[in-house]
């Protein structure tokens, strides 16, 4: 029962009762922790979740995401069955609509991966749309999606029903009662602190919507979300408007409509938003309104009225503005909190809470309860947010962009608008004056292509060959022909010293790092299933020091990796360095020569080895340079202090025309590493795959004494048998086509897998992927090779290879002459 009481200990406590936060309490309870309490501010569901529109919708842009959306579909079902308390579940199905052929493709691609995530939906004419939607407009449709699962819902009878049956399990909500601290002692969340008296427990999940911020703030955890006016009508009725007729949901025209009681819901997702509460959320907030411009929405109130044009001679019966939380890559905010043990976050639904919040609330109450996600959701994962990202000014600035970009157009590379330039490398200007088109990562602004003379450093998106095709093609031609220079200054560096560094890490690091001063390890950190929670390398800069390099995207969640399996009383340490040096890769078989032009050191194999590292000096400047490859060619990569970088760069510059240096982007990086098929962190390999199946077990220290985290897991699957599933090395026939990823696997026109990153295979010749496959019996060499691979992109089918080697391998003769 709903009481004002407050226990003085819980053994969870969920800060915050919208959608999320009953939903969390919920499957709790349901897994067995009954003594849960929910603490709300105010009442169930009056923070967003009273006022949203209910569609629950499964075409979502990753496996995760729809994974949740469908999950929450079938509990919404259930629920009324479960706690007698009605949701307002009602399976009308939904249609999108396409008004241009860029569009439908968009939406054919994204299609046809949903099928292979179980989101039944088939294509239907703009007549077919008449006939489903009487009402809609559809003569300026190219095509249209229907899905007839998916459904709607009330909210507020959704969190009501999740609260229900929360507290039939033994959930204890507390309304009216504000959490003004989380209390931590020694790193580890122990309870909160109310106004009415604190709360201790074991864990605290924060799940306190568009406030999620200023909650965070409260414990050190970065929440970067931002509140922005969000908005639908709700009109007259109107004769022949039923409960049964389908959501519509016309990105075009940044709108979607559906029934409610008789009348029409239409919603916007306008390409400019207006965040609000900038200031702060006013403390009586309670199933409250904004006050509504609809000066600055008219022209979308007029162009998404054509959708429906009824509508123009209807009545408007309510204007409703609420308020809804935004996040900077418009992706939630979930997961483990980094830095705190015993800490939880949902928050920053991005006005996706209803539709994903039942599968949100059973993937944190698993994790807590299992110790362990129970699947990869690193697209969601609040690991991925780095301290710049939490920003006041980026965090508003990136909400007029992030509300809207739903409906936008999902191109390939698309790029942010809003919130750049927040990290430069020092060598910004000079890469400007080569002709970089930047391209954003946690924060960086980094080359992804440098254009030649007279073309402007700018994308012309397409899903097709975008305009820096040849761009790509050259660049990738100069690294396996001749030398490449990478500038990859946002490498996360971090120092791991101290007396017991070998120890810490040897403990998280499936390879050996007991070595020799100047080696350095390709490694991997494993959970405790053998899933890959991270893919770094580490040299051993001395005795008791230890850098660890990895991409700058999963900074924080290695850096948490790290601090978290530092034990206590151990002398240990860590240190983010990764400002404090630049990072020039030099790649190609001509590395060699032009590095010996430039520095004394000698970089002969005999001299310096394949997967070491030497201090060198160029000029007066010095760096130490590391031996190592993601490119499938000779190489090395040169960090250098930041203050020193500008010398070094000029001086290969100076002299790199010699041997045919060309500068390269990150797109040049990810096409040669996918020709030779190294796996990136994330797309290739996550917490949910382990290092056999991705493929990597040949970095594992089998007998290292003491072992390494996740080993007993990856012993027992090698002995279980051939493995299930494998990633493996894709190349269509047809060298046309760009593949992207998500990409549907067929063998023998069976659905096995898709792909999980792409590039084009400049020196194969066409498109070239990754891919899990999967088979119950077994995914062996033969089973490989015995079959007829195909993959779809859109409506269209392509004929493959498959591999598990690398189809480009020169590897033995190049990379580690
Ligand atoms: C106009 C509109 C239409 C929408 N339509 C849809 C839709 O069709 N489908 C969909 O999936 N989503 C939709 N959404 C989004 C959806 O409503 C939200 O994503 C969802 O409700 C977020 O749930 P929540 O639990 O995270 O946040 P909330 O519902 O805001 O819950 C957070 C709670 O935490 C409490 N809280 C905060 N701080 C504290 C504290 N310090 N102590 C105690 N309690 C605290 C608050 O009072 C609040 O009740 C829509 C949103 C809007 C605005």
């Amino acid at each position: 029962m709903t009481t004002t009481a407050l226990p003085k200990h819980a053994r969870a406590v969920v800060v915050g009762g919208g959608v999320i936060g009953c939903s969390t309490a919920y499957h709790l309870a349901k897994l067995g922790w009954g003594d849960v309490t929910l603490i709300e501010r105010k009442q169930v569901s009056s923070g967003t979740t009273w006022h949203a529109a209910g569609l629950v919708t499964t075409l979502r842009d990753t496996e995760s995401q729809t994974w949740l959306a469908q999950y929450s579909l079938k509990l919404y079902e259930e629920l009324e069955k479960e706690t007698g308390q009605a949701t307002g579940f009602i399976k009308c199905g939904s249609i999108q609509l396409a008004i241009d052929e860029h569009k439908a493709e968009e939406m054919r691609r994204g299609c046809a991966m949903a099928r292979t995530f179980g989101v039944e939906n088939k294509e239907i004419t703009p007549g077919q749309v008449k006939e489903l939607f009487p009402l809609a407009y559809v003569d300026d449709l190219v095509t249209a999606f229907h899905f007839p699962d998916d459904g709607r819902v009330n909210p507020a009878d959704v969190a009501q029903a999740l609260a229900k049956g929360a507290r039939q399990n033994g959930v204890t909500i507390v309304e009216n009662t504000k959490v003004d601290d989380v209390l931590i002692e020694n790193g580890k969340a122990v309870g909160v602190r109310t106004e009415k008296g604190d709360v201790k427990s074991e864990v605290v999940v924060l799940c306190p919507g568009m406030w999620g911020r200023e909650v965070g703030l409260m414990c050190g955890v970065d929440i970067p979300l931002q509140a922005a006016e969000h908005y639908y009508l709700i009109s007259e009725p109107i004769e022949g408007v039923h409960n049964r007729l389908p959501i519509l949901r016309d990105p075009g025209r940044c709108v979607y409509a559906r029934e409610e009681a008789g009348k029409i819901l239409l919603g916007f997702f306008e390409p400019l938003a207006a965040p609000w509460g900038v200031e702060g959320i006013p403390e009586n907030f309670c199933f409250d309104e904004i006050q509504p411009d609809w000066e600055r929405m008219e022209p979308h109130l007029e162009r998404g009225m054509q959708r429906l044009p009824i509508l123009f001679d209807t009545g408007i019966r309510q204007f409703f503005c609420g308020p809804e939380s935004f996040t900077p890559d418009h992706n939630y905010l979930m997961g483990r909190a980094p830095f705190v043990d015993s800490l939880f976050v949902a928050c920053g639904f991005n006005s996706l809470g209803i539709l994903s919040g039942g599968g949100a609330g059973y993937v944190i109450a698993r994790w807590i309860n299992d110790g362990i996600q129970p699947m990869d959701i690193w697209d969601v994962d609040i690991r991925r947010i780095q301290p710049c990202h939490n920003n006041k000014s980026f965090v508003v600035d990136r909400t007029y962009e992030s509300l809207g970009i739903a409906y936008q157009m999902h191109w390939p590379n698309r790029q942010w608008e809003t919130g750049r330039n927040i990290k430069k490398s020092i060598l910004h200007d000079r890469l400007t004056a080569q002709g970089a088109c930047f391209g954003e990562s946690a924060g960086w602004e980094r080359p992804n292509w440098y254009a030649k003379t007279g073309q402007k450093p700018e994308y012309d998106y397409d899903f097709h060959r975008q305009n820096w095709f040849d761009n790509n093609a050259d660049e990738h031609r100069a690294v396996r022909e001749a030398v490449g220079l990478f500038e990859q200054s946002s490498f996360a560096k971090i120092l791991v010293q101290g007396r017991d560094a070998e120890r810490v890490l040897n403990r998280i690091c499936t390879a050996d790092i007991a070595m020799p001063i100047g080696k350095v390890a390709y490694t991997q950190f494993l959970n405790i299933k053998g899933g890959v929670e991270a893919d770094l390398t580490v040299t051993r800069m001395t005795n008791e020091c230890y850098l660890v390099v990895t991409a700058a995207f999963t900074a924080t969640h290695v850096r948490a990796w790290i601090v978290e399996n530092i034990p206590q009383d151990v002398a240990c340490v860590i240190t983010d360095v990764s400002g404090a040096y630049a990072m020039l890769s030099v790649q190609g078989p001509n590395s060699r020569a032009l590095l010996s032009q430039i520095s004394s050191a000698t970089f002969s194999t005999e001299s310096f080895p394949f997967g070491t590292m030497q201090q060198i000096e160029v000029g007066y400047q010095s760096a130490f340079a590391i031996r190592i490859a993601y490119t499938g060619e000779l190489g090395w990569e040169l960090y250098i202090p930041t203050e020193m970088t500008l010398g070094v760069y000029d001086r290969l510059v100076e002299v790199g025309g010699e041997h045919g240096l060309k500068h390269c982007g990150y797109h040049t990086l990810n096409s040669l590493r996918i020709e030779k098929a190294y796996r990136e962190w994330s797309h290739d390999m996550g917490p949910t795959d382990t290092l056999l199946e991705c493929g990597l077990g040949f970095t594992c220290a089998w007998d290292k004494p003491g072992g390494f985290i996740g080993l007993d897991a990856l012993r027992e699957q090698r002995l279980s048998g051939p493995l299930k599933r494998r990633l493996v090395q894709i190349l269509v026939d047809d060298p046309e086509p760009i593949l992207i990823h998500n990409e549907p696997v067929l063998r023998d026109g069976e659905r096995v897998g898709f792909t999980t990153s792409a590039g084009y295979a400049h020196t194969l010749g066409a498109s070239a992927a990754m891919a899990y496959i999967k088979h119950e019996e077994g995914v062996t060499d033969e089973y490989i090779v015995t079959g007829n691979y195909t993959l779809e992109q859109a409506d269209r089918t392509y004929n493959a290879r498959i591999s598990l080697t690398p189809m480009y391998d020169p590897t033995s003769a190049r990379t580690r002459s």
